[in-house]
């Protein structure tokens, strides 16, 4: 496909097959560009927990016209109940259903990574070549080209490597100066897994809160699926170096740290042992100056990650590769100008959304001990009964993202 500015289409390899990656090969295939896909992971990626869309992240699926096939797969989730440890609800925050302000901790757009991962594959698997089971080990470029090595020894030369490869990227590590480091702690983990559902698993999220800064979730996404959430505060190295440790020591940890926090916790550690899926991470920003040095890029979680409680994770992602695509597909004979177009777009929606991540009212939420806990809940149950979270919500101008509003279309008006 021509890409209507005359200029040649490129060659663009995207090292990450998950959000980032995948809708930034939609855009940039529409721009006429020639683009692989190499997934480290032997099959699409398709699994994860409950995720939300937001802000311009919905608008973002909407001009790639996904957001019916979104809808199509929404999490039916009403609200959020904070329960004691006999699961009594002491206070619940209903989903903002009313079309108007702002979301409440639950989006009207709950679904699930995998649902979304495969949406996106199938927008764009027709005019992308992926190559799973392979990871890009290496590369070195000049001004004309990159050489990209792989982890099955092959080499290949591109226009331009993009970093969609996730928090930790590594490509992030080669183009940022040696010993720097992008991460911007709160000083808080988790760790999530699926587990047989039960009757009493409703479709309002559980928040339970338990002493030592910590807090357990319960979220049910389909009827045989509940998911687990472990959350906790602790800054030590142990814990700063648990998700990359094997799964079962993963598991030994999360288990010895919760053991002894009543509500359901016996049956959801039972359900750890056995889950399909299960996930531990450190929550942290990436924050950096720059996003690309040369013929390569960052784009998603690797240049810009918000923090699952930014509530905008994915939107981030999304909302990444529509700018990027957009100004590669308007400047494609002009890199250094597309990519410093790119950062001086982009960075403001990014401070925005990293900025809405408040570490001290985060550990406001994860008290220490029970008469802490106890003054939150009474707190929160007050605020409720006056309808405080829906009246704020309803009243609030802006989604998060705040006012930044999403550039013209990344495709020539040709190719949509
Ligand atoms: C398995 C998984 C589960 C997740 N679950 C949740 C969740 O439940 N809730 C939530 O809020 N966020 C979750 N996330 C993170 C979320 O997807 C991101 O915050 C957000 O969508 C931005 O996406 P991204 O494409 O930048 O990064 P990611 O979605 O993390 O995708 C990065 C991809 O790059 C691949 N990759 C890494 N290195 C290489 C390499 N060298 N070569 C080739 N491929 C490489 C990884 O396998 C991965 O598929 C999950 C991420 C993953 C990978």
């Amino acid at each position: 496909m021509a890409n209507g500015s005359g200029a040649r289409p490129l060659r663009v390899l995207v090292a990450g097959g998950g959000i980032a990656g995948q809708a930034l090969a939609f855009w940039l295939t529409r721009g006429g560009h020639g683009v692989t896909v190499v997934e480290r992971f032997p099959a699409l990626r398709a699994t994860g927990a409950q995720v939300d869309l937001r802000g311009q992240g919905i608008e973002a699926v909407e001009r790639m016209g996904l957001l019916d096939a979104v809808r199509g797969k929404l999490v039916d989730e009403a609200g959020v109940a904070f329960v004691d440890a006999c699961g009594r609800a002491r206070a619940t925050i209903m989903a903002n259903t009313s079309g108007q302000g702002r979301q409440t901790l639950t989006s009207e757009y709950e679904i699930m990574r995998g649902d979304l991962v495969r949406i996106l594959h199938d927008a764009s698997k027709d005019d992308t070549e992926y190559l799973f089971g392979v990871s890009m080990d290496a590369f070195e470029q000049d001004e004309q080209k990159v050489v990209a090595h792989f982890s099955d020894g092959s080499s290949a030369e591109f226009d331009l490597l993009v970093g969609a490869d996730g928090q930790g990227s590594r490509i992030r590590q080669a183009i940022l100066p040696e010993g720097f480091d992008p991460y911007w702690r709160v000083g808080i983990h988790m760790a999530y897994w699926f587990i047989p559902r039960i009757a009493s698993d409703t479709n309002v999220r559980d928040t339970y809160m338990v002493p030592g800064g910590r807090q357990i979730m319960r979220r049910s996404h389909n009827p045989s699926e509940t998911q687990v959430y472990f959350v906790m505060r602790e800054e030590s190295e142990e814990a700063s170096v648990i998700h990359r440790e094997p799964v079962e020591r993963q598991r030994e940890f999360w288990a010895s740290r919760f053991r002894d926090a009543g509500w359901q916790t016996a049956r959801f550690i039972d359900g750890m042992q056995t889950s399909p899926f299960f996930y531990s991470q450190e929550i942290v920003q990436v924050r950096t100056d720059t996003w690309s040095k040369g013929r390569v890029v960052l784009v998603g979680d690797a240049a810009h990650c918000a923090s699952p409680y930014s509530g905008m994770g994915i939107s981030g992602g999304l909302v990444g590769a529509y700018v990027l695509a957009g100004e590669i597909n308007r400047h494609p004979g002009d890199l250094p100008t597309a990519l410093a177009r790119y950062d001086s777009v982009l960075r403001p929606f990014v401070d925005e959304i990293q900025g809405e991540v408040n570490p001290r009212l985060l550990r406001l939420g994860m008290p220490m001990t029970q008469r802490a806990i106890d003054a939150f809940l009474a707190a929160t149950a007050l605020a409720c009964f006056l309808h405080v979270p829906d009246l704020a919500a309803r009243f609030s101008k802006e989604d998060r993202g705040g006012s930044w509003q999403l550039p013209e279309n990344p495709a020539p008006i040709s190719a949509v």
